[in-house]
């Protein structure tokens, strides 16, 4: 069994996804079911006997939008629930995410269970919210989850990939704009260790959004002036309208139409198969340019630039003290959204990574530096009777590391043998001692993976519980998990009882790392 965790996951508010760490590189997995696609939708429908999650469960919110899901990350934490009427029960936000992380374990096809995987949240979920995705991870069935802030995972999946000089001290911006939540993370590597030094956000502003905008600015003006309805977006909008299932097929093409504006400067949106109050057929197709579509998303995206405004003014900082702002989320791909942040904000703009799958990949990276630990995983066959115990630092930004072993056993005749896997490095086969103590010459900014091999005096090899030893080079550390608001204690002492005042006593700021040894709950 593999000693790292190795998978990592986004656990996104409209897509999903899972990749792995294997030796140094990650591999994001596909979806089985959409050609060419690397993430979920986190949708999830309850048909009368079974579970559909992803894309086909998308498909039902035209026809059965009653029992469909989305967007349930949003409530994670909450004590709220969603009804399922075809199933006569309610489902938690916790529940419905467990849904999403199962499907997505039927992404890796090597028929190995995963057992353990590195789980992305925002930088602004407090405890409660963290805790309910840790919850969701064990209902999926992992016996061991970890939590990553998701700009952190943004930014190791570009920074694993470049010099550390490069980023030595660095401090840049993290801009997050999904399906149908904003964030933004100030993000800053000091000794060799990254993290989130502030961070704001907006859990209503995404493309969902701007779908939404094209189907109430374009889509209804277009249908009122051209034919009969007397109270369309109420029919459209309300629940019970009876032009609701309409709805969700005009954010639909809405969609389609904006992913299309994202490489060309106009599209049509085709709205069909309505009929309006005279019972007028409707089949028609709507112009929409580009400049259209940037004059219905302005507002919007610069309340996305205020937000970094606030964080940059609350830091003291200036936009030269700013490497440059990492670009992650779908909505990112809309050429405008890039325009306009590096215009306004005068920071360059950095899109060197895939902004739906980079969450996922710094998952992943994380995942292959962070070891199993949960019962059951101890117990390795060991034929030798040889105890191996290791001790060595798994990130470094040294050239060379002290690895340092222990055998428990008896090792009479015996021998061992260190080597880098790609053959750089060999002790050659040495007499086998209690204390071995060896300086390990590492690969600069690579993961260097070493074996430890025991040998009897005929070259055998002799099993024994030794792992795989992995050393980071020159990759990141990850600091402990800020706090996403201040804590304070609330105090109503006597005479202010008396009065009725209750007082606020601050104990730990916003952004304060809180470490502790082994009962952190996020590491
Ligand atoms: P989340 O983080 O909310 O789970 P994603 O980062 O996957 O979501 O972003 C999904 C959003 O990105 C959707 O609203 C989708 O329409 C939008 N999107 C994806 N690709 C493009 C594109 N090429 N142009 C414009 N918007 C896009
Ligand atoms: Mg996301």
């Amino acid at each position: 069994m593999e000693k790292m965790i190795n998978y990592g996951i986004d656990l996104g508010t409209t897509n999903s996804a899972i990749a792995k760490f294997v030796k140094g590189e990650v591999e994001v997995f596909k979806n089985p079911l959409e050609t060419g696609r690397e993430t979920l939708p986190s949708v999830v429908y309850y048909k009368k006997d079974k579970v559909v999650v992803g894309t086909n469960a998308r498909t039902y919110f035209e026809r059965d939008g009653k029992n469909v899901f989305g967007s349930f990350k949003r409530k994670m934490g909450t004590t709220e629930s969603f009804k399922v009427k075809s199933i006569n029960q309610s489902k938690t936000p916790v529940e419905l995410s467990a849904e999403i992380l199962k499907e997505l374990k039927g992404f890796v096809h090597s028929g190995e269970t995963i057992e353990a995987a590195v789980i992305t949240i925002p930088a602004s979920f407090d405890v409660i919210q963290s805790n309910a995705t840790k919850e969701a991870g064990y209902l999926a069935g992992f016996k061991q989850v970890i939590l990553l802030q998701e700009p952190i995972a943004a930014s190791l999946a570009y920074a694993n990939k470049r010099k550390e000089k490069e980023l030595e001290n660095g401090q840049w911006l993290v801009y997050d704009l999904g399906g149908g939540t904003f964030d933004v993370a100030l993000i800053k590597i000091k000794d060799g260790e990254m993290k989130v030094l502030d961070h704001e956000g907006d859990n209503y502003l995404g493309g969902a959004d701007f779908d939404n905008l094209i189907v109430e600015k374009i889509v209804v003006p277009y249908l009122n002036k051209n034919f009969q309805f007397s109270d369309l977006e109420n029919e459209l909008k309300s629940a019970s309208g009876k032009l609701n299932n309409v709805y969700y097929r005009l954010l639909k093409v809405a969609e389609d139409a904006k992913l299309s504006l994202s490489n060309r400067t106009s599209s049509e949106i085709e709205v069909r198969d309505i009929s309006d109050d005279n019972d007028e057929e409707i089949d028609i197709s709507i112009d929409i340019t580009r400049s259209e579509f940037e004059g219905l998303i302005k507002e919007s995206i610069d309340k996305t630039i205020d937000m970094i405004k606030k964080i940059l003014v609350r830091n003291s900082l200036k936009s030269s003290d700013i490497q440059f702002t990492l670009m992650v989320g779908g909505s990112t791909f809309i050429p405008y959204v890039r325009k306009r942040v590096e215009e306004l904000l005068q920071i360059p703009i950095n899109c060197n990574i895939d902004p739906t799958t980079a969450i996922a990949i710094g998952a992943a990276y994380y995942a292959g530096t962070k070891e199993k630990i949960f019962e059951g995983d101890i117990k390795k066959k060991n034929i030798s009777g040889l105890k191996v115990r290791l001790a060595y630092q798994k990130t470094t930004k040294e050239d060379e590391e002290l690895l340092a072993v222990r055998i428990d056993g008896n090792i009479d005749g015996l021998f061992y043998q260190i080597t880098r896997d790609d053959k750089g490095y060999d002790t050659g086969r040495k007499p086998l001692i209690n204390r071995i103590s060896e300086d390990l010459p590492l690969l600069k900014d690579s993961y260097n993976f070493f074996r430890l091999t025991i040998l009897d005096s005929q070259n055998n090899v002799i099993e024994t519980d030794s792992e795989l030893i992995g050393i980071a080079q020159g990759k990141f550390n990850v600091a402990g998990q800020p706090l996403a608001h201040d804590i304070c204690l609330e105090r109503d002492s006597e005479p202010e009882m008396e009065s009725k005042i209750t007082k606020l006593e601050l104990l730990f700021q916003k952004n304060t790392l809180l470490r502790r040894k082994s009962l952190n709950p996020m590491f």
